[in-house]
This record gives C-alpha cells, sequence and structure tokens, in this order.
C-alpha cells in the first residue's frame, strides 16, 4: 500500500512524506490516535516507502524489488510486532501479520480479531509483549546488519501492551539505535507508555476518520451506500469498527429482530410478543446484550428525530424512513424513559436475570412509553426493578 492510498490523516501523510524525500528520517516514532484510524496502514506504507530502491516524491514506487517484497510482507528487513498471549504460537502471530498485510485496516491483533476461524471466544489471559518477546523478536533483528534493505524498520503494534521488563529492554534498544533504524510504535493509550520512551519518539497524531471517508472506503470495499452509510455512522470514526462491523452478517439481520420486537411491543399481542422474545432470546445472554446495544441505537435516533428532526446525526441512517414514521406516529412517546428501561434491563441482563422475562418484561415498559404512558405510572413500572 502506497502512502497516497491511506485513507483521510492528509497531514500524517504529508508529514511522513516531507522526511521521506528530505531524508530526515527519525529514529522512532509514535503514531498514536484512536483505534480504525490508521495508523498500521500508514506504518506500513512508510516502511515500504523507506525500503522503496526508487522511491517518487517521498512515496514507493511499487515496482522495484522491496517494493515487492513489503507488499507481500516478506522483507526481510521489515519487522512487524504484535503482543501476543503466553500460548499463541508462532504460526498463528505469523498468520495474524500478514492479514495485515493483505488489509491493514482489517482486524488482525488478539484484541480487535480474539479468534482467527471467527469461532472461540476472547481468552482472559492478557496480551502483552514480554522482556523475551523484545529480545527475540527485536534485539537481534534491529542490532545485527541489514539483510538487504535501506533501513532496518520494526513496527510495534499496541506499543503500550509493553510490560515494564519489556519496556526497559526496548528502552535500551532506542537509547542506541543502530544506523538507518526506524521504530514505529503505534498505539492508541498514549498515556501507557513510559515518558522515556515518549520523549526520544517523534509523535505523530491520528485523528478519528471523518464519517464520510469511513463511508466511502466502505463503499470502496463494495458495499452498498445505504449500508456504508450506516456503518460509517455506527463506526465512530475507526475504519476497523466499520469492518468488523459489515463482517458480522447477523448485524442487519439482528437489527430487524429489534425493529420487529418494537413493532409487536406497540401492538402489545401477547402471542406475537412471546414468539418475537424468543427468537432474540435462543443465542443467548451475549446476543441479547448485543440486541438491547442496537435496540438503544434506534431509541436514541428516534429521540433525535422527535427534538429536532436533525438527520444528520442519525445512526440508522437507512432506517431513516420507518424510523420518522414509527416516531411520527408515536407524539407522545415517552422516549427518554423507553431508553432509561433498556438501559436498565440490561444491567439485569449482565446481572444473570433470565433474558426472556428480561426482554417480556421489557416489551411492557416499551409498549407503555410508546403510548405515552402518565409519567408517575410509567417511571415506576419502566425503570422499577
Ligand atoms: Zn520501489
Amino acid at each position: 500500500m502506497a502512502l497516497d492510498s491511506i485513507i483521510g490523516q492528509a497531514r500524517v501523510r504529508a508529514s511522513l512524506q516531507r522526511a521521506l524525500s528530505s531524508g530526515r528520517v527519525a529514529h522512532a516514532y509514535l503514531f498514536h490516535g484512536p483505534d480504525g484510524s490508521g495508523k498500521a496502514a500508514a506504518a506500513l506504507a512508510f516502511a515500504r516507502a523507506l525500503q522503496c530502491m526508487r522511491p517518487v516524491n517521498g512515496d514507493a514506487c511499487g515496482e522495484c524489488m522491496a517494493c515487492q517484497k513489503t507488499e507481500r510482507g516478506v522483507h526481510p528487513d521489515v519487522h512487524v510486532l504484535m503482543p501476543v498471549t503466553k500460548d499463541t504460537d508462532e504460526e498463528e502471530r505469523g498468520r495474524r501479520i500478514q492479514l495485515l498485510w493483505e488489509d491493514p485496516y482489517q482486524p488482525a491483533d488478539l484484541q480487535s480479531l480474539p479468534s482467527l476461524d471467527g469461532k472461540g471466544a476472547a481468552s482472559n489471559k492478557q496480551i502483552i509483549y514480554s522482556r523475551e518477546n523484545v529480545v527475540a523478536w527485536l534485539q537481534r533483528p534491529m542490532s545485527f546488519h541489514r539483510v538487504e534493505g535501506r533501513y532496518r524498520v520494526a513496527i510495534l503494534l499496541r506499543a503500550d501492551k509493553m510490560r515494564e521488563e519489556a519496556a526497559n529492554a526496548f528502552l535500551k534498544l532506542l537509547e542506541e539505535p543502530g544506523s538507518q533504524s526506524v521504530f514505529l510504535l503505534l498505539t492508541d493509550r498514549v498515556d501507557h507508555l513510559l515518558p522515556t520512551i515518549l520523549s526520544r519518539c517523534q509523535q505523530i497524531r491520528f485523528d478519528p476518520l471523518a464519517r464520510e471517508e469511513v463511508e466511502l472506503a466502505m463503499q470502496q470495499r463494495g458495499m452498498a451506500p445505504a449500508q456504508a452509510a450506516t456503518l460509517a455512522r455506527m463506526s465512530g470514526g475507526s475504519l476497523r469498527q466499520a469492518i468488523a462491523l459489515s463482517e458480522d452478517a447477523d448485524m442487519l439481520a439482528i437489527r430487524d429482530d429489534v425493529l420487529q420486537y418494537l413493532r409487536k411491543s406497540y401492538q402489545g399481542k401477547g402471542d406475537a410478543v412471546v414468539a418475537q422474545v424468543d427468537q432474540m432470546a435462543r443465542p443467548g445472554r451475549e446476543a441479547v446484550k448485543f440486541q438491547l446495544d442496537v435496540l438503544l441505537g434506534i431509541l436514541r435516533d428516534m429521540l433525535l428525530l422527535q427534538q429536532s428532526g436533525d438527520r444528520d446525526l442519525v445512526v440508522n441512517i437507512d432506517q431513516i424512513v420507518s424510523l420518522m414514521k414509527f416516531t411520527n406516529k408515536l407524539p407522545d412517546a415517552r422516549l427518554d424513559l423507553m431508553i432509561q428501561s433498556v438501559e436498565k434491563t440490561t444491567r439485569l441482563v449482565e446481572r444473570n436475570v433470565n433474558v426472556r422475562l428480561a426482554l417480556t418484561t421489557l416489551s411492557r415498559s416499551l409498549q407503555m412509553g410508546m403510548h405515552g404512558a402518565p409519567d408517575a405510572a410509567m417511571s415506576t413500572d419502566l425503570v422499577a426493578g
């Protein structure tokens, strides 16, 4: 990937290209900013431009041998490191790093992608860089002669995951960088890094991506415009989050379920509500928590429409027509109290309450809320319990 194909981050691109074309490359950079803003993409593109044998205007040519090797993630002088758990094997680590080279915006590390086959749950084990990791993955490769590149480049994803001993071992490397060594540290938690490390890095700040940038990127990935717009609004400026949501094939189906639940709650027909609750409760507690989260998003959108009619901040923009209809039909709805009920239900579900019961009770509260039940009666029923 070329620096030019990084999404957004014009200021960052300009400053990296300036460093490259002037030849004034620092020994260490700290790329900091929110998750999914493109730090890894920028780091890989910068590494590639550093190694390119025929750079053009401060960017990689994309054609030389070095460019071909970095493109495939096999350049011997570019080392990508990610924190792992104690029992992550080398093969898995390699596959994850390869994923990143294929597409630096997709989830690849253990935190954003707990399992490679999409089945396993997140491990409770800590994801860290141990001192041994720093020594094995960095000390040797960054101290020996360059194999063939113009630079020795090390990219540390989530650099804040260094334990103290690891950070100290790393600091030694930073204090005596060999010539032509470049360290790229990436983090969204700059406050977790040692001041002694920070002071040795040139800091480059990444901003969250603009909604339009995420939207366009999702369209370029083949997503239909209406869905791309919705995911961009859900992503909070993180392309990684938008991709993760889009890969969750059930996301839109879950939202349909939640909208049905809301409609059936409004109609208040017992059997229909029971059937809908059964369907939603079947996948288990974690799924229900997610459904409640989606429901919360829908209610917040409705509150926004009810109060200001402002479409610009609506998250579920692809559902705007039905949300408007719903909101217009319910001028007296107490959306504020309905939101409180959902939040309350989420806490109950987290505390191991029977999820069917919780969803059934919530349905009744929502029904009252949508019909604009009198405050006093409702607030007890809606938020009590
Ligand atoms: Zn090249």
